[in-house]
């Protein structure tokens, strides 16, 4: 599968900082982390800090899986609106996974102030919006709920919004907390930086072929048949894990994005905060450290492994289609920002879970493993509770937070 395709933006305008070697010894250590992605670089910062003997490999090089492509929107809001997830898993624990989100926000601002690099980090307010009668009541109810549990939100009806933003809308949630941007690629990078000097060991061009596992610890072989001792392994190897468990997981599309050159103003977009609507599939956007602005959507369904949309290239009709929609769209929404030239369009395999909520913890197939997949539009703040929660199960403390996120939920 082509996790990525395209010309992406974070691996555009960063360089590669660190190259890694690959394995060429047999080694032992207290956690192995599989995967090189910004999941395995938030574990590895979280796994180290906690003193413990960490080391991660990954069959690729750091940060050029599902991470390069990734729009790195983070926000409370999960895709399942809380209306939604209070009928699947009722109010508390629905409000649970937001308030838990909104958490990770801000965990992830103060990881970002103790590396001493911006890693393109900025918070921000963020808005959900319907331009359609249709879901207007929609949005109320889900205001009316999330106000109801103190999340600091404005509702916004069509005349207000006409102050706000350059597009017609019918409704929609303003939220002034609880949400921010990230350079995904950089971000991994630091996290990885800062763990080496906690200890961590990182192999690159080191694939994990085979598993065996002990009773009190698991042997993993790489494809240049060295081998990896470990108590306690991590898969954080991203929406490739699909394979290892079954059907359980994630329903799998294409998602599409295009970044703009730096532009020279924002007018037309209140406090660039972040946007999605409620068409389905959604578009959102965001802006940049640098003044860019990224848009996606138009996400198709993989259809399997060998499929066409699984395979497929920038040159292909059914992406330049997809990219002409998106820029036509930006450009209806923002017709005051002006010169806004397209400089980088990819796409990227994108998995969500049925209930949006991800999957972290133990899987009886995998003793002595531990599973980090933050499938869902909030993949990269789901990384940060599972990596918090990994850390506690490695120490023998079990949080009833787990429940909600078990593989075989
Ligand atoms: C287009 C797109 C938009 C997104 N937007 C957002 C967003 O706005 N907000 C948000 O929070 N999240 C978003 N996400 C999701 C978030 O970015 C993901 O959670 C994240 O990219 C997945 O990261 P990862 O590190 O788990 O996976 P990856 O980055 O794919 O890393 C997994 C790594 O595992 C390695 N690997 C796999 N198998 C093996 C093996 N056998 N041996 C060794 N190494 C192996 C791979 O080489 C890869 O480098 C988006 C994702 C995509 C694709």
């Amino acid at each position: 599968m082509n996790l990525v395709t395209g010309n992406i933006l974070w691996t555009g305008i960063n360089k590669i900082p660190n190259k890694y070697s690959y394995l060429s010894d047999d080694i032992d250590c207290e956690v192995l982390i599989v995967g090189g992605g910004i999941t395995g670089a938030i574990c590895a910062y979280y796994l180290t800090m906690a003193g413990i003997d960490t080391v991660i490999v990954d069959k690729n090089i750091i940060g050029y899986g599902s991470t390069s492509a990734s729009t790195s929107i983070l926000q409370y809001e999960i895709d399942t609106d809380l209306i939604q997830l209070k009928g699947i898993l009722g109010l508390e624990k629905a409000v649970e996974c937001f308030k838990l989100c909104e958490k990770a926000v801000y965990d992830i601002e103060e990881i970002v102030n103790n590396l001493g690099n911006e890693c393109g980090f900025s918070l921000r307010d963020c808005f959900y919006y319907t331009d359609s009668n249709s879901d207007v009541t929609l949005l109320s109810k889900e205001y009316e709920i999330r106000k109801r549990k103190d999340f600091n939100v404005e509702f916004i009806d069509e005349k207000k919004g006409k102050n706000m933003f350059s597009f017609p809308i019918k409704a929609g949630i303003y939220s002034r907390s609880g949400a921010g941007e990230i350079d995904p690629y950089s971000f991994t990078h630091q996290l990885i930086d800062s763990s080496i000097n906690n200890g961590l060991r990182v192999f690159e061009n080191t694939e994990v072929v085979d598993i065996k596992q002990a009773s009190n610890s698991v042997e993993i072989m790489t494809r240049n048949k060295f081998k990896v001792n470990a108590k306690k392994v991590v898969f954080a190897t991203g929406f490739e894990t699909k394979e290892m468990i079954e059907n359980r997981t994630a329903i799998l599309t294409r998602t599409f994005t295009l970044a703009t050159k730096p532009v020279e103003n924002f007018e037309g977009w209140h406090n660039r905060a972040i946007i999605r609507n409620t068409s389905d599939p959604y578009t959102y956007l965001r802006t940049t450290s640098d003044d860019r602005i990224i848009i996606g959507g138009e996400d198709l369904d993989l259809g399997g492994k060998y499929s066409k949309i699984s395979n497929l290239t920038n040159s292909d009709t059914l992406s330049i289609d997809k990219f002409q929609i998106l820029n036509n769209r930006l450009l209806n929404l923002f017709p005051k920002i002006n010169n806004m030239e397209i400089e980088y369009r990819f796409s990227g395999l994108f998995g969500e879970s049925q209930d949006g909520l991800p999957y972290v913890g133990e899987y009886e197939k995998y003793p002595n493993c531990y599973f980090c997949l933050g499938y869902g539009s909030n993949g990269i703040l789901y990384a940060v509770i599972g990596a918090q929660l990994i850390r506690d199960l490695y120490f023998g403390n079990y949080s009833p937070i787990l429940d909600l996120f078990k593989i075989d939920r």
